[in-house]
């Protein structure tokens, strides 16, 4: 294993650490391929996946008798070169990317972890977050572990029990885990991937000519030109190797699925249920105008996750479609503390309006989602001094007012604009001239999936997997400790 601690050893990626988007939490890909150059599609798909975590990044590669991981703060193109590449081979390998949920965001947490058994190693990646871990740290053995995330907890767990296979102590295993859990995991020789039974987080089987690979997102595997072949079922377990894929059942399937996967999290490309998130988010912005009609001249997104819903709230209402703000797409991956004069500039780093295309114009704002209200309430004003005359902001999400414990980062209910605030309080907070939401309704229906196959605990407060306070929270781990 290959420590290289970068700087400082951590990211600056938020400009306003008052006003970060939510958060996801990782990405994971596994390939199980001899003869190609399996870390370097690892690599690939990481980059895939990217948007799912930016803290850290990491590979792990066995040629079948040993496993190398090798990992490091950063974001995919940062931690890994042609020639740490070149030192990675073999016939499978497992990649991660991180936002830290569970444990702080620092070298030793960052994935996939590597923990010993006594016929070799596993290492393993997680996407999601656990909700009872402090009760599953207790059955580590003594000194087996300082973890402080869920996830090595887990891997430890894993390869503890020494009395039978891998797959059978996760079979074992996995029904005992609470909260959410895509993985991806390896020994020596052969790949594993598994999903909890609510299926929270997306997981996807692809074909390769000469092999297979499992991702948190169908986008990953068209950028290996990898065949999607179906879902990893919620409460599935799969193994390959040799023998190609077998799939065991370890607990009965009660899915529910995020639906803020559909607002936000997934990229635009990737399919989830058979359905594109592009479509979906054009449909929520068609459903969005319906609900909340305006008299306006130009409908501009917020860039660019806003961009298909702003399509389908301008395509129902018949009110034009522009671009009204400038994105600087790569601001945010600096490792560069902005100096105070520069961070007072504030949202301008990040955007910048069209003078000639707002001035003197009614505008409707369509954004996906509002946290803590900052970043809005900056856009509203932004566009006002640009020349906008009327300023009406629709958001192609419910008001967010509940945090998440399944692996999304948002904040503390304290600090959700919508925990504590009404629908009039917060357009006037954000000094808009009307304020629309897309009601739940209406979001779920543009999904397809029904109501009672979804999480939309953030929005309802309704938590499919309860959850006992004193076991969850970023650094449950660490405070125990
Ligand atoms: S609480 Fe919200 S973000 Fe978290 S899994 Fe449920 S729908 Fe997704």
């Amino acid at each position: 294993m290959k420590h290289v601690l970068k700087g400082d050893g951590h990211l600056s990626h938020d400009l306003d650490s008052h006003d970060r988007p939510p958060k996801d939490a990782c990405g994971v890909f596994g390939v199980w391929a001899p003869g190609e150059e399996v870390s370097k599609l690892t690599y690939y798909g990481l980059y895939a996946l990217q948007h799912r975590g930016q803290e850290s990044a990491g590979i792990a590669v066995s040629e079948g008798s040993r496993i190398l991981v090798y990992k490091d703060m950063g974001l995919v193109a940062q931690v890994f070169d042609e020639s740490v590449l070149g030192t990675l081979r073999g016939h499978l390998a497992i990649g991660h990317c991180r936002y830290s949920t569970t444990g702080s965001s620092v070298w030793e947490n960052a994935q996939p972890t590597l923990s010993s058994t006594e016929s070799g190693g596993l290492a393993l990646a997680h996407n999601g977050n656990l909700i009872n871990t402090p009760e599953l740290a207790k059955r580590l053995a003594p000194g087996s572990t300082r973890a402080t995330t869920d996830t090595e907890v887990l891997t430890t767990l894993l390869a503890q029990d020494r009395s039978q296979s891998i797959d059978d102590a996760a079979a074992e295993l996995l029904p005992q885990i609470r909260g959410a859990y895509s993985l991806v995991f390896m020994d020596e020789k052969t790949l594993y991937a598994a999903r909890d039974p609510q299926g929270v987080r997306p997981l996807v089987l692809g074909r390769l000519e000469r092999g297979w690979v499992v991702a948190s997102e169908t986008a990953a595997l068209d950028i290996v030109g990898a065949t999607f072949v179906r879902e990893i079922e919620p409460g599935e377990l799969i193994t390959i190797d040799e023998r190609g894929v077998r799939s065991r059942r370890f607990a009965l399937a009660e899915p529910k699925g995020c639906l803020f996967e559909y607002v936000y999290l997934a990229r635009p490309d990737t399919t989830i249920a058979g359905r594109g998130v592009q479509t979906t988010r054009v449909e929520v912005g068609r459903v969005l105008a319906r609900e909340h009609p305006v008299e306006a001249d130009l409908v501009i997104p917020t860039p660019e996750s806003g961009t298909p819903a702003a399509v389908g709230y301008a395509e129902e209402s018949g009110i034009p479609y522009g671009q009204g703000l400038v994105k600087n797409s790569y601001v945010g991956r600096t490792f560069i503390q902005p100096s105070q004069t520069i961070r007072q500039l504030g949202i301008r780093l990040k955007l910048n309006p069209l003078k000639e295309v707002v001035a003197g114009k009614r505008l409707v704002v369509v954004d996906d989602s509002i946290v803590r209200g900052n970043t809005q309430r900056a856009i509203v004003k932004m566009l006002r001094e640009a020349g906008a005359t009327e300023v009406h902001v629709r958001i192609s999400s419910p008001p967010v007012s509940w945090p998440c414990f399944y692996g999304i980062d948002f904040a503390t209910r304290a600090e959700l604009i919508a925990g504590s605030l009404s629908v009039e309080e917060i357009r006037a907070s954000l000094g808009a001239d009307s304020l629309g939401y897309i009601s739940l309704e209406g979001l779920t229906a543009a999904t397809t999936i029904p109501a009672d196959r979804l999480c939309r605990a953030c929005f309802d407060g309704e938590y499919p997997i309860p959850i006992d306070q004193d076991n969850v929270g970023k650094y449950v781990l660490e405070a125990k400790r």
